[in-house]
């Protein structure tokens, strides 16, 4: 067998205040018209964007929405035109990430991107658009932002749900790599260290959400399991949050947190090298471990918490099984409603 591993280049900047580098940043990449993107949540992290920018900064958009809608992504480019804007910086979570990559696919600006959660799509050269309630997704090297700040201050008041979600929904895309059909040493090294960051650092956050180190350790983790997610091929994990995001409109972190524990189990008696990397990193049972991580923060836990009628499982089942995504374990329809009806 031929392995192919293929990596795009991304500046990247690690550390307590990097924001601060922002401006120079841009500086760096040649551009003078910024459109700043920040969620409400990343408000005061956009004053200091806007403000150390200057007279660079020549528009503001704070309201990106989870899916990436068109008619959202059709705002935002007016104030590039009508601000002749060269350069996008966004400060958020994947929702303001996924607005920059719809910026960037329409004008071919740069785009400095400003993570604040774990789901990792700073470092992916993927974007999914929401157009008339269906979901596109493109894959284009034009994609993956030009540059990535990643500072651990604009992460410390991420609330204990969204953290639990966004950490999941971050080891997810390692698991996933763990066992994905075209394995290379550099995903499995990505894979195995962003699952053991985050595995030891998330119920550390979860106890001291202010511990810097830990929070540090779970961007890190962040960041290395989104690299997986960019190159390895994702299987019944990400296929079953797709299916059942899209059928129910269900909240993507939640969704991965409630299912991971289930897919492990269905997974991993089939995988015996990710089952030995995850054994390794937890004592005991991996499946138990996630189970126990996910259930350690009141939430929504099952399917049902969601809403999802236990009627709507089967035709879930059959779509999945009808193409499925590469994935060791079992595919077919009644295993996969088996799985389903256990997450349920
Ligand atoms: P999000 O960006 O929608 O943020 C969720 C909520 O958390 C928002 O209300 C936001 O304001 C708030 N928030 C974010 N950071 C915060 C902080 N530090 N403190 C307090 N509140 C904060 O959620 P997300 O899970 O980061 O991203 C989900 C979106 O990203 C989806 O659209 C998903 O499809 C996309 N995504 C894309 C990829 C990819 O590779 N293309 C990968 C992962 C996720």
């Amino acid at each position: 067998m031929v392995v192919v591993h293929e990596t795009r280049a991304s500046r990247v900047l690690l550390g307590a205040g990097a924001r601060l580098r922002v401006p120079s940043e841009v500086e760096r990449v040649g551009a003078s018209r910024v459109l700043v993107v920040a969620t409400s949540s990343a408000a005061a992290a956009g004053d200091e964007v806007v403000a150390g920018l200057r007279e660079r900064a020549v528009a503001r958009f704070d309201r990106p929405v989870v899916h990436t809608p068109v008619a959202v992504t059709e705002e935002a480019m007016a104030l590039v035109q009508a601000h002749d804007v060269d350069a996008v910086v966004t400060i958020g979570g994947g929702s303001a990430v996924g607005l920059g990559k719809a910026v960037v696919a329409r004008a071919g600006v740069a785009h400095v991107a400003v993570p604040t959660t774990y789901a990792g799509s700073e470092v992916t050269p993927v974007l999914g658009e929401i157009r008339d309630g269906v979901k596109q997704t493109r894959r284009d090297p034009v994609l993956l932002p030009t540059t990535v700040v990643y500072d651990v201050e604009l992460t410390l008041g991420l609330p204990a749900g969204l953290t639990l979600t966004s950490a999941v929904n971050a080891l997810a895309h390692a698991v996933e790599a763990l066992w994905a059909p075209n394995p290379t040493p550099v995903t499995d090294a990505l894979a195995t260290e962003a699952c053991r960051l985050l595995l030891a650092a998330l119920p550390t956050v979860l106890d001291e959400p202010g511990d810097v180190a830990a929070r540090s350790a779970l961007q890190q983790g962040a960041w290395l399991a989104g690299s997986c997610l960019a190159t390895a091929q994702m299987g019944l994990h990400h296929q079953l949050a797709h299916a059942l995001g899209g059928a129910f409109d269900l909240p993507h972190a939640e969704l991965h947190t409630m299912l991971l524990a289930h897919v492990v189990r269905h997974n991993l008696p089939h995988a015996p090298a990710a089952a030995q990397r995850l054994a390794e990193l937890v004592a005991g049972d991996p499946a138990d471990a996630i189970a126990g991580l996910a259930a350690s923060y009141p939430g929504p836990r099952r399917l049902r918490d969601l809403g999802v009628p236990e009627d709507g499982l089967a035709a879930v089942a059959e779509r999945v099984a009808s193409a499925p995504y590469p994935n060791p374990g079992p595919t077919g329809a009644p295993a996969v409603l088996e799985l389903l009806r256990a997450a349920w």
